[in-house]
């Protein structure tokens, strides 16, 4: 399927507090978000006209611009409103939502304290991250570039920035015919992928890194969750490289991703399990119900 450019779309977006016009919805080239890095955003999905967690993502995003220093103008349930408002006003029930927020063009320079703040969301029909066949498991190169430490930058938020280093990562995977790359952290422990957490099942237990200087994804909690409540025990905690090799089973969890089994690590092999699988259709099964039923599971 060729792509549609992001631009060349029809749709609505919702700017500042109101529906616009997908075309419109345009930014000036001396946005303080494009040459300095200000923007945070999330990425969310809807299943069935319901957005999975929103709470959780527009708490995430406030919180996200906070550690950015700056304060989203505003509240939580009027971030929850917008999202709702764009799903609707383009006539979706499952699609990725995209709430964004930045520092707009007031002032260009490394200061930015006069810009004002902005936020868009957007959404679109977004089927699976890695395609249909969800089983059959993806493969991950290993990235060259590493996870920093939160005194170098704002790790725990979900901040634009942090992504250049996941897309060169990415890029590198993909030239050399992987789907994506397992990243290490500055310590060269294993942390994530460029756009979800990492699981592995080792003797019938699922481990997984603590979240110290990546994002402790939504999903990854909701995962973790799911397996405790089948008796799973699940271990946080710090996993070097060579301890994967000991792992039955490894999956990937992020909005986006939703659970995919991993067929791949660099030289090593897994098979897609049963123990992802069932995690895999829990998790579909729970995306479905409904946010009170969500909420009442987590609890
Ligand atoms: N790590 C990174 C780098 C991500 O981009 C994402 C996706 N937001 C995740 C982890 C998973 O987070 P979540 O489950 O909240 O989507």
């Amino acid at each position: 399927m060729a792509l549609v450019p992001f631009d060349d779309r029809d749709g609505m977006i919702w700017w500042n507090g109101a529906l616009r016009p997908w075309r419109d919805a345009k930014l000036h080239v001396l946005s303080h978000g494009l040459h300095y890095g200000s923007a945070v955003f999330e990425g969310e999905r809807a299943y069935g006209g319901n957005i999975f967690k929103l709470r959780e993502h527009s708490e995430r995003l406030k919180n996200s611009a906070k550690l950015l220093g700056y304060e989203v103008p505003y509240t939580v349930a009027e971030i929850d409103e917008a999202c709702k408002t764009t799903l609707q006003a383009n006539g979706l029930t499952d699609a990725y939502i995209r709430p964004i927020a930045w520092r707009g063009s007031e002032q260009l320079a490394v200061s930015a304290k006069l810009t004002t703040i902005n936020l868009a969301v957007a959404v679109w029909a977004w089927p699976n991250l890695f395609g249909n066949d969800r089983m059959k498991g993806v493969r991950l190169g290993h990235a060259a570039w590493k996870r920093p430490h939160p005194e170098t930058a704002p790790t725990a938020s979900k901040a634009a920035g942090l992504y250049m280093i996941g897309t060169m990562s990415k890029h590198q995977a993909e030239d050399q015919g992987f789907d994506d790359a397992l990243m290490l952290d500055w310590r060269g422990h294993v942390s994530e992928a460029t756009g979800a957490n990492i699981f592995f099942v080792m003797d019938g237990e699922l481990h997984t890194p603590t979240p110290d200087c990546f994002l402790d994804g939504i999903t990854r909690r909701t995962v973790m969750s799911i397996a405790r409540r089948h008796q799973m025990k699940v271990v946080e905690r710090t996993i070097m490289p060579e301890e994967m090799a000991n792992a039955s089973e490894v999956f990937l969890a992020g909005t986006a991703a939703e659970v995919t089994p991993v067929r791949q690590i660099g030289d090593l092999h897994f098979s897609p399990g049963p123990i992802t699988e069932r995690l895999l259709r829990d998790y579909e099964a729970l995306v479905m119900m409904s946010p009170e039923k969500v909420a009442s599971l987590a609890a």
